[in-house]
């Protein structure tokens, strides 16, 4: 999930989103339940452990209060095992999966928590699903707290503003590097394009080696190794079977789509039923809690995989071409994330599989070699027709509708890409920027109760039949 809304009226901020902020590796099955607050835990301990040795001698316990989404779905999520993970120092991307099934097991088991000069036990049941409904700056907010049996001894509180961000109270933006091309909005992308004369891919690279000040070599090889990531969590949801977990008792699919897709040699149908699975594949494993790598939003981890998965098994393209497809993607998550958000917890899933959805269709079209312009409209139309999308994850899991609408995502954006590139891009009438509007707007005005809480639409209807 993502960054809150821009208040109406308030010039938004020109992008310094790196490319490994937007596509992370992380544990599932949601960014902003998972990845977010395993990440506030760690830095919670890392503060606590710099505080006065008096301070902390005095120290008993630790308390962490969820609100928001947070509150209202993250048993389902997963929140209170990313929480604990963290507190023990363990960090999204390298965190074993393991771990974290193990640390659902027994909410009363207790944890040592290292404070540096003295070790703490905390329990799982110190983990409070608090309010739903609050007034703090962004819905999936978290409070830490260290405490003795009197009174609070340090507290800090943090917001999980989607796809694995983490912001706190008094947070200030970190000094990095200034992009070289100043950016907002796709319009001034574009004339930065006219005027440099650089392809969409080339122009986002100078701009991500001024961000982080790695060199060009260093942002292939990591940017290479998201789309081995992506592409395993595929080939494992492909050939894996069996019940995910939780209450639901929902079967995975994608191996049986893929087998019947194999069977028609993936002619026909069967080429949708091979996308299909690929997508499905990676969203199951991502509802297992499995390592998957945030596109933009873990909830939405299937899209991107899935079309890759295509491009390299049956379209022939190459890695090159599939790294400059994904990093073209990048641009519309930018915009997306800067200029509305990519968070189910601010304007619904829209957000989340919709952006997914406009980057995949972006992809598909630089990666076939299209220019600009057919981007711009294949990233366009898959988002026009998420919008209005609501998030209501049945029983707070990652599951129904996210799995399936990981595929439908998946097989929009490959549409929107045909579209796109068989049409005259003169007589195109809506841009990126106004739909990224449009979504925002829509965000704005959608009920609480199809943002990520579980209480309302298909999560109630499905339990009220
Ligand atoms: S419905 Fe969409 S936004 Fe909500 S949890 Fe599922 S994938 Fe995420």
């Amino acid at each position: 999930m993502a960054e809150a809304l821009q208040p109406k009226g308030i010039p938004v901020a020109y992008i310094t989103t790196s490319l490994f902020e937007l596509f992370k590796v992380g544990p599932g099955p949601s960014s902003s339940h998972t990845i977010g607050p395993m990440k506030a835990g760690c830095h919670f301990m890392n503060a606590a452990r710099n505080l006065d040795t008096q301070i902390l001698a005095q120290a008993e316990n630790i308390e962490v209060r969820l609100f928001g989404s947070l509150s209202a779905t993250g048993m389902g999520h997963g929140t209170r095992r990313a929480v604990i993970s963290g507190l023990l120092g363990h960090q999204p991307e390298t965190c074993h999966p393991d771990v974290l099934d193990e640390l659902d097991l027994n909410p009363d088991q207790e944890y040592p928590l290292d404070l540096g000069s003295k070790t703490i036990s905390f329990k799982g049941s110190e983990v409070i699903f608090d309010e739903i409904q609050h007034d703090f700056p962004y819905s999936n907010t978290m409070i830490f707290s260290l405490q003795n049996k009197d009174e609070t001894l340090f507290e800090q509180e943090y917001y999980s503003i989607g796809g694995g961000f983490i912001r706190w109270k008094g947070w200030v933006e970190p000094e990095r590097g200034e992009p070289e091309f100043q950016y907002s909005s796709m319009a001034e992308l574009k004339k930065h394009l006219v005027m440099s004369g650089l392809r969409l891919h080339e122009l986002i690279l100078r701009n991500e080696k001024a961000i982080t000040g790695l060199s060009e070599n260093e942002i292939v090889e990591k940017l290479d190794n998201i789309i081995m990531v992506m592409e395993r969590s595929v080939e494992k949801g492909i050939q894996t079977e069996g019940m995910l977990p939780g209450p639901i008792g929902l079967h995975r699919k994608a191996k049986k789509l893929y087998d019947k897709a194999k069977k028609a040699h993936f002619q026909g149908p069967g080429f949708l039923k091979g996308l299909n699975a690929y997508a499905m594949g990676a969203s199951e494993e991502n509802a297992s809690g499995h390592c998957i790598v945030t596109a933009p939003t873990a909830g939405a981890a299937g899209v991107i995989p899935g079309l890759i998965f295509v491009l390299k098994r049956h379209m022939g393209a190459l890695t090159e071409e599939v790294r400059e497809g994904l990093i073209a993607s990048a641009a519309i998550g930018f915009l997306a994330k800067n200029n509305a958000s990519i968070s189910g917890a601010e304007v619904g899933c829209q957000g989340e599989v919709g952006v997914a959805s406009s980057m995949g269709a972006a992809m598909m079209a630089y990666a076939r070699g299209y220019r600009f312009q057919i981007t711009e409209n294949a990233a366009e139309i898959a988002l026009e027709h998420h919008l209005g999308l609501t998030c209501d994850p049945v029983g707070g899991y990652v599951q129904i509708p996210c799995i399936e609408r990981n595929a439908m995502g998946a097989v929009k954006a490959y549409n929107a890409y045909l579209i796109a590139s068989s049409v005259d891009a003169a007589y195109h009438m809506v841009d990126l920027d106004k739909v990224i509007k449009a979504m925002a707007d829509t965000g704005r005005d959608m009920s609480q109760k199809y943002k990520e809480t579980s209480q309302g639409g298909l999560a109630l209807s499905l339990i009220e039949c």
